[in-house]
């Protein structure tokens, strides 16, 4: 049954749709329980009645007419019960019910198990036997399987995939859904969706006459260079808006189109296989997909998803579908199941206000692009209704990571106001470039950036960034299809040294593992957040870690600026030790080679719990500290930062987090070491606040936030911030903290700065 019940899920979760993978379901659950009727119901949370969506078993029923009300029958107990019932004798239970096409006493054997989501029923799944009662595995079987169809039936509902009796089809009332905020700012326009061209599932196995190979070669061939024509002339089109690196992007796109790699496998296959080229690409094509999304790492799936879009584009050609729909409207929010690079550069620039797409990630090339090109965006929305999408109104939140589909006149005159409110706010912000992050009794503060593509180096310097406090470093080694050398290194770390100087740069070693893998260099673990990660990487491999300690050296020589190098997930005392006889070794080796390297700053990010308790000893053997909120929090609570399921419990304003960053600040400070914070908490208003108050030194942040946090400090006093802070010690939840500092925001009239509105309702 074991096996049964995991081929069951795994076909389950093989992309059918929602009324196959039901149709399928209660099809297997009667044959591997080998009972009569299996059926599945879903809970109306409007009406609270019982649907009938599938079943097997009983004759001539429609499933959708069959509706069970409320707190009725053996089926209702399960829902309120939330647990299974498990009965010999149904019919002599006192709840049991009849409604005609499904009788509940039709067969004495009942097992009615709850599908839950989130706490909440969202439906039942049913098995009903004439003769056999049902043992303690089926109910374990059951169960199990329940389980692992909850996500499916609950995005189901909220995507109305199901037609509730309740809800009239095509609804068009305001509905609000949720996914990251990939891109900050808000756009208020028409959905327009668009579909990938052709499936690579779909195509047949077709085999060819050899005569016909090479007909198909060059078909391929062809629908080949339409495709790489199309990808540079949508790279030209961004060339004036995008910066090196992630026109760099591109090119790694372009890159898998290149002549010896997949191309020539597919060739290959159609003449060694003698198959029809359509089948051939769509083999090598998903082959190669399913060796990426098997990865653990996100960026490796990610880079599945763009070969996807690839091979798709490509089948597209052959089948001479129209592969570029440029005409889109003015203020046009572009929406798909996977928005690809390539999509976004097809649409002209000008009528294209925001992005919203499915699937995707922080990592996404989308996610990037939309960052680059300033455009709100929302990504991983898994719940929007995508098929009934293409033209709806549409409200895109970057800043918190919410669609408003259909929104009331209302809600889009409210968002409109936003957007003008935000838009002569930003226009406020731009004259504080080159003054001074002083609180207005005098306080100094350090705003610095954090970085990571050369293309963000003057964006930063033009919103006021007065030093770099995190150089991301692996974004250079993650666009790239091997190591970087330390020449190459040498010159990118140039580039942003050169930008800043005199102002102080802070390079962080490699910080790879956890969500962040190089796609040449593949760690696979069970559990990546506390396996492999940052220094331990660097450590077990000091090749890299000199290398690109010596490169950063070689990047600072002869500039004035102080070049800080900084530890990623230093989780003990002998870490830092043995990383800094390497930064020594490292010094040694380049000034014997006569390069004027001057000695550094070494830092640690705090980012591991340990370290908080180790802090008197961990300050006496470095320069400097940098909080990595990020990670910290993440720790500390146990909470993933990248699993939605959890993030509820992943809240940086917790006071365990509260009272560590207070710690460490009052440690740094009595041994007379600068402390900094850089994880993201740094840029939003409200931690800026608690930052400031807790005495940090610096904020580092993502270059969009500098200017309203600088603006921040421009119009708070120190004394304010300490009593903030003193208050905020004393409370027990993150939104109370939260929800106070945001009070006395408004109370300092200060909150023109905090996101022109509040966390939408779905957040809490
Ligand atoms: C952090 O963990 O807070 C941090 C800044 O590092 P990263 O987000 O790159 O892990
Ligand atoms: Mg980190």
């Amino acid at each position: 049954m074991q096996d049964a019940l995991q081929d069951l899920i795994s076909d389950l979760s093989g992309g059918v749709s929602f009324s196959r993978a039901s149709a399928m379901l209660v099809t297997r659950v009667t044959n591997i329980l080998n009972c009569d009727v299996c059926s599945l119901f879903v809970l109306d949370s409007k009406t609270q009645n019982l649907q009938l969506l599938a079943n097997e078993g009983y004759r001539d029923i429609e499933p959708n007419r069959i509706v069970v009300p409320p707190q009725t029958g053996v089926i209702g107990l399960v829902v309120k019960r939330k647990e299974p019932l498990n009965l010999t004798n149904v019919n002599e239970h006192p709840d049991v019910y009849f409604v005609e096409g499904h009788e509940e006493n039709a067969y004495p054997n009942f097992l009615g198990v709850p599908i839950l989501s989130q706490r909440r029923v969202v439906g039942v799944l049913l098995a009903q036997s004439e003769y056999d009662e049902f043992s303690e595995d089926d109910e374990g079987f059951l169960t199990s399987l329940a389980t692992s169809f909850a996500t499916h039936l609950s995005h189901a509902i909220a995507t109305n995939e199901i037609a509730l009796s309740s809800v009239p089809p095509k609804q068009r009332e305001e509905q609000h859904f949720r996914g990251y905020a990939g891109s900050p700012g808000i756009a208020s326009g028409t959905a327009v969706l668009r579909h990938p061209h052709a499936q690579l599932e779909d195509v047949t196995y077709r085999v060819i006459e050899p005569s016909e190979i090479d007909h198909e070669l060059m078909e391929f061939n062809e629908a080949l260079a339409i495709v790489v024509q199309d990808l540079n002339q949508g790279r030209e089109r961004m060339q004036s808006v995008l910066g090196a690196e992630e026109l760099a992007l591109f090119d790694a796109y372009l890159h898998m189109l290149d002549d010896d790699s997949l191309p020539q496998e597919v060739r290959t296959t159609v003449m060694n296989e003698c198959v029809w080229s359509q089948t051939a690409v769509s083999s090598v094509f998903s082959r190669h997909i399913r060796e990426l999304e098997r990865s653990e790492s996100s960026y490796l799936a990610e880079r599945g998803q763009d070969l996807r879009d690839l091979g798709q584009r490509i089948l597209a050609a052959m089948q001479r579908q129209d592969h570029v729909d440029n005409d889109i409207p003015p203020n046009s929010i572009l929406v798909a199941q996977e928005v690809s690079a390539s999509m976004l550069t097809e649409v002209p620039a000008e009528n294209l206000i925001g992005v919203v797409s499915v699937e995707g990630s922080m990592n996404s090339h989308v996610t990037i692009l939309a960052r680059a090109l300033n455009l709100p965006a929302v990504i991983g929305a898994k719940d929007i209704p995508l098929l009934d999408i293409d033209n709806l109104s549409l409200i895109v939140d970057g800043f918190y990571g919410e669609i408003v589909v259909n929104p009331a006149p209302a809600t889009v005159t409210h968002f409109e106001e936003l957007v003008h409110v935000e838009e002569s706010f930003q226009a406020e912000l731009e004259e504080l470039r080159d003054l001074p992050s002083v609180t207005l009794d005098g306080e100094r503060i350090n705003v610095w950036v954090n970085i990571g593509l050369v293309s963000e180096i003057s964006r930063s310097l033009d919103l006021g960034a007065e030093g770099i406090g995190l150089f991301r470093t692996e974004v250079p080694f993650a666009n790239r299809n091997r190591f970087p050398t330390e020449e190459e290194q040498r010159r990118i770390y140039r580039e942003h040294m050169q930008a800043f100087d005199p102002r102080p740069v802070t390079m962080r070693t490699l910080d790879i593992g956890g969500d962040k893998d190089l796609p040449y260099f593949k760690i696979e673990e069970e559990n990546p957040f506390l396996g492999w990660r940052g220094i331990r990487v660097t450590l077990d491999h000091p090749d890299i870690f000199l290398g690109q300690v010596r490169a950063m050296f070689k990047a600072n020589a002869d500039l004035e600026g102080i070049l800080r190098i900084m530890l990623p997930m230093i989780s003990n005392i002998e870490e830092i030790e043995i990383a800094k006889r390497y930064i020594e070794q490292a010094y040694r080796e380049v000034t014997e080679e006569g390069v004027n390297a001057k000695q550094p700053q070494i830092g640690v990010m705090i980012e591991v719990p340990s370290l908080i308790f180790q802090r008197q000893q961990v300050v006496k053997l470095v320069d400097f500290l940098a909080v990595g909120t990020n990670d910290l929090t993440q720790y500390m609570l146990a909470a993933s930062r990248t699993n939605p399921q959890v993030a509820e419990l992943y809240q940086e304003f917790d006071p365990s987090m509260v009272h560590a960053l207070r710690m460490l600040a009052k440690t740094a400070h009595e041994a007379r070491k600068p402390i900094g914070i850089c994880g993201e908490l740094a840029g939003t208003v409200e931690g800026a606040v608690m930052c400031i108050g807790m005495g940090y030194d610096v904020l580092s942040m993502n270059a969009t936030n500098i200017p309203r946090v600088k603006w921040v400090i421009r119009n708070i006093t120190m004394t304010n911030c300490r009593r903030i802070v003193a208050r905020a010690l004393r409370m027990q939840s993150s939104k109370e903290i939260f929800n106070f500092i945001r009070e006395q925001l408004h109370g300092a009239g200060l909150d023109k700065a905090l996101p022109p509105h509040e966390p939408p309702a779905i957040f809490f």
